[in-house]
């Protein structure tokens, strides 16, 4: 079972790829089974921002997200707030990554890290970036690292309505329902998921006209706060690395991309 598995980590393509798939962006299947053509990198320089694990080559999207990326980070340089730290996106055909997370496939995902780039980090330390952890043994949020920024960074990146949902560790949703006064309207897109304790995770809605791109569950409508408490009953976090999952079943257009 396990060579089988390490057979399919081994035989992933999609990392090696170096070319866009040719023609107008287009998210093919789901977040977790799905490709990109017309990808769009992010640029790789800003006063606003740092790109994190370039070696990766994970800083690619459907132009909606490289759009989305610019005006928050132009909104949270507004705000105040230090230039932001960006994890992975997709890869420049999408696809599913060799290690890491399961979902970044379309190009409609991306990681914000809740540590800022302040001071900016030298090439080597976004090589190998040290995570700042949210989250105290006790399933509180550690208050000296999320402060007021981190909220209204997750307030400004919930609020755009191209914004589908965003992932929290639970520990920082219950927070934010504690702290949060007048409009919470953007609570509800804030959804608990284990990890994400030192990233969050944005994701785009499918964009209008994208017929391959596979939606997901639309989220109950409330701001969510109630059901948080159910986060904290059952087991708790799983802290081992999970074992790789073999690859997906691709739509047959991801696979043709693969060819070219
Ligand atoms: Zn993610």
């Amino acid at each position: 079972m396990y060579s089988l598995l390490l057979l399919a980590v081994l035989s992933n393509p999609w990392p090696a790829q170096t070319t866009r798939a040719p023609g107008v962006a287009d998210p093919i299947g789901s977040y977790s089974a799905g490709c990109l053509q017309g990808s769009v990198a992010m640029p790789a320089h800003s006063p606003d921002y740092q790109l994190l694990r370039p070696q990766n080559r994970r800083h690619y999207g459907h132009p909606n997200l490289i759009r989305y990326l610019q005006h928050l980070v132009s909104a949270a340089r507004k705000a105040g707030l230090p230039p932001l730290l960006i994890g992975d996106m997709a890869m420049i055909k999408g696809g599913p990554f060799s290690s890491g997370h399961r979902s970044h496939q379309s190009g409609l995902d991306a990681d914000l890290w809740f540590r800022f780039a302040q001071p900016r980090l030298s090439n080597k330390q976004l090589q190998q970036p040290q995570a700042l952890d949210m989250v105290a043994a006790n399933n509180r949020v550690v208050s000296k690292a999320f402060s007021r920024q981190q909220a209204l960074l997750l307030q400004l990146a919930a609020s755009a309505p191209e914004v589908d949902r965003i992932f929290v560790h639970p520990a920082i949703k219950q927070a934010l329902c504690e702290q949060s006064r007048g409009d919470r309207q953007w609570l509800r897109k804030i959804r608990p998921w284990f990890g994400h304790r030192a990233h969050f995770h944005v994701r785009l809605r499918c964009p209008a006209g994208a017929l391959a791109c596979t939606p997901q569950k639309p989220i109950p409508w409330g701001d969510g706060c109630q059901e948080v408490a159910s986060w904290f009953d059952g087991p708790t976090e799983v802290t081992s690395h999970p074992k790789p999952s073999p690859l997906p079943a691709l739509p047959a257009r991801c696979m043709q991309m693969l060819g070219h």
